[in-house]
């Protein structure tokens, strides 16, 4: 088996037990004589295997019992347009903080359907940093506050939730769901595509305040209303079954492994082998402010240097996959998410040493 150290934005590694798991119950899921992907989505088997991946998410990102967890698809994009078709009910008034790309296609797609207001940006230093937020800030009429609590291309993330008050805040917690504890009362609605620390891609998990479900307009679509998915327990038409399934492994995994206290912790640590050497290299350099450094993607850069593609070539065959940044952000980022282990950080930093010490 020769596995390699896979840095991907997404989709990304997935925990090599997990993978095997799936394997052993691949042709013949618990002596059904079938594979999970061949199961009806109604049957007793499949009904267990939702209701455990809901409960075992329940369990480790401890979400109260007034919120709902609802299994969808489209992925996060599809959620730029459902939040402000399901939540616009009021003053159709949302209020964004834009960190970079991802909060910009959010906006953009909320325009659509209300008025939006940028309150705080980092557009002004190509979104390195992730700016102040003041609860004065924010509009009190305003029906959301929208936050990208992790920015995957551009590899900053909110070290602490702002404060909205009584207005519901909503969060694509798409890149750095699972990676660290996070006190779910504080938001009105978290929404991740899974295809980074949930599973394979095709599932979205969308976890929702009970009281900010059944707010759509009449005119919304069947499948764009939130209230389709609660009523049915995430199954008015086929979901993504066998994501399902994967995203339930995972959620055992990081139960058993010590759940987000003990993941957390791992994250930090993996994340700090990485800085500490690019914040001591002479080659290589982070561009993004220390306060708002993600743990989960890490871009850096070989200023003055044309050895970006070198970089990533060597690395390549090497046995690091995937080290190439962003089209829109150029250089290098690596994403290393919950399944990521020690040892490939280290790897890297390794290689990356022996690469400066061979180009500078
Ligand atoms: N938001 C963030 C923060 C992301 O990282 C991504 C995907 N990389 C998206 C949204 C879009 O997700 P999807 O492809 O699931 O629509």
């Amino acid at each position: 088996m020769n596995r390699v150290y896979n840095f991907s934005a997404g989709p990304s590694m997935l925990p090599l037990p997990v993978l095997e798991k799936a394997q052993n119950e691949m042709t013949s899921y618990a002596d059904s004589g079938m594979s999970v992907m061949e199961l009806s989505h109604r049957s007793a088997l499949f009904t267990d295997i939702i209701t455990e991946a809901e409960q075992l998410l329940r369990d480790v990102m401890q979400i109260p019992a007034n919120y709902k967890v609802l299994f969808m698809q489209g992925g996060a994009s599809q959620q730029f347009a459902m939040v402000p078709m399901n939540l616009l009910g009021n003053s159709k008034k949302a209020d964004f903080i834009h960190t970079g790309s991802w909060s910009k296609k959010a906006i953009k797609e909320a325009q659509k359907f209300g008025d939006t207001r940028v309150i705080a940006s980092s557009e002004d230093k190509n979104f390195t940093y992730i700016p102040e937020v003041d609860r004065s800030m924010i509009d009190p009429e305003a029906d959301y506050v929208h936050i990208t609590t992790n920015n995957t291309i551009e590899g900053t993330a909110f070290s602490e939730i702002p404060d909205t008050g009584d207005v519901p805040l909503v969060a694509d917690m798409s890149s750095n769901i699972l990676s660290e504890q996070v006190d779910v009362s504080k938001f009105g609605l978290i929404y991740a595509g899974a295809q980074k620390n949930i599973g394979p891609a095709g599932l979205t998990v969308v976890i929702i305040r009970e009281d900010l479900i059944g707010l759509a307009p009449e005119t919304c679509p069947t499948m764009l209303d939130y209230k389709t998915f609660n009523d049915s327990g995430s199954l008015h038409n086929t979901p993504p079954t066998f994501s399902i399934y994967m995203a339930k492994l995972v959620f055992e995994w990081l139960k058993d492994l010590g759940g987000l206290k003990e993941m957390e912790l791992m994250n930090r640590e993996k994340a700090a082998i990485l800085y500490n050497y690019l914040d001591a290299s002479d080659m290589f350099a982070s561009p993004v402010e220390k306060s708002s450094r993600s743990i989960m993607n890490i871009p850096f850069i070989i200023p003055n240097h044309d050895l970006d593609a070198t970089f990533i070539k060597e690395a390549k065959a090497a046995g690091f996959e995937t080290l190439k940044g962003h089209r829109s952000v150029g250089g290098m980022r690596a994403s290393i998410y919950n399944a990521m282990p020690i040892q490939g950080v280290r790897d890297l930093v390794d290689f990356m040493k022996k690469f400066e010490a061979d180009y500078l």
